[in-house]
């Protein structure tokens, strides 16, 4: 593992996104998850010290921008799409933290919908892009992008497939239980199929882990 010190002079560009996303239902209700948006701030902040340029997109969350770090919020999985499909490809290095709502409303109501007039029983859902996939398949050079599965099940089984089928470099797998926590206990997946087991860490010192892993990949 390389020291931080080793990357201070190169000013490889990060973007990072963290955080849930929301889908709107109609102007006060939407769809969304428990991501408290810590791991992908953590990783944010501690980018700064290996020397990286940091771009945080961030979804709906109450946590303060790291010094030196120039965020973007956004709402919805639309609205960080379009950043992210916008900053990718100028970004050495990607890593996707959020927890990017997978589906959003067909419809969206334009005034609330009142319970006494509609007898709304059910919600049509639309699939959302997938932004990971998307950016994988227009990977530059010497990029490496990293993703993330949070899973409540086979997390290794599930985490393998999808580095696969996103086409990313790596993966950090973790457990849902983890959401919302100050701690983590992820595994790292390379395509190369090389698997690191963590230990339960703290989400700073598992962002510094992850880092270093991912810039060791790249070099
Ligand atoms: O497929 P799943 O949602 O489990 O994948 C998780 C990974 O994919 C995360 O890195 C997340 O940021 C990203 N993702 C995405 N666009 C989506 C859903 C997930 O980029 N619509």
């Amino acid at each position: 593992m390389k020291s931080k010190k080793s990357y201070h002079r190169k000013k490889l560009r990060l973007l990072i996104t963290a955080g849930p996303t929301r889908e709107y239902i109609d102007p006060v209700r939407f769809i969304s998850n428990d991501s408290s948006g810590q791991m992908g701030f953590a990783i944010a902040e501690a980018a700064l010290n290996f020397g990286l340029e940091v771009i945080l997109i961030a979804g709906p969350v109450t946590l303060c921008t790291p010094r030196e770090v120039k965020r973007i919020d956004v709402v919805s999985a639309a609205d960080m799409r379009r950043i992210v499909s916008k900053l990718a490809p100028k970004s050495d290095i990607v890593i996707m933290a959020a927890a990017v709502a997978d589906f959003r409303p067909a419809r969206f109501f334009r005034k609330k919908i009142k319970r006494e007039k509609g007898d709304l029983r059910s919600i049509a859902l639309a699939k959302n892009p997938d932004i990971l996939k998307d950016i994988c398949r227009k990977k530059t050079p010497n990029q490496i992008i990293v993703g993330f599965a949070l899973e409540t099940n086979d997390l290794q089984k599930n985490a393998i497939i999808k580095l696969k089928n996103k086409g990313c470099d790596l993966i950090i797998a973790n457990n849902a239980s983890t959401i919302g926590k100050k701690y983590n206990k992820a595994t790292i997946l390379h395509k190369d199929g090389r698997i690191i087991k963590l230990p339960k860490l703290d989400k700073t010192t598992l962002a510094n882990v992850i880092l270093s892993y991912v810039l060791d990949s790249k070099s």
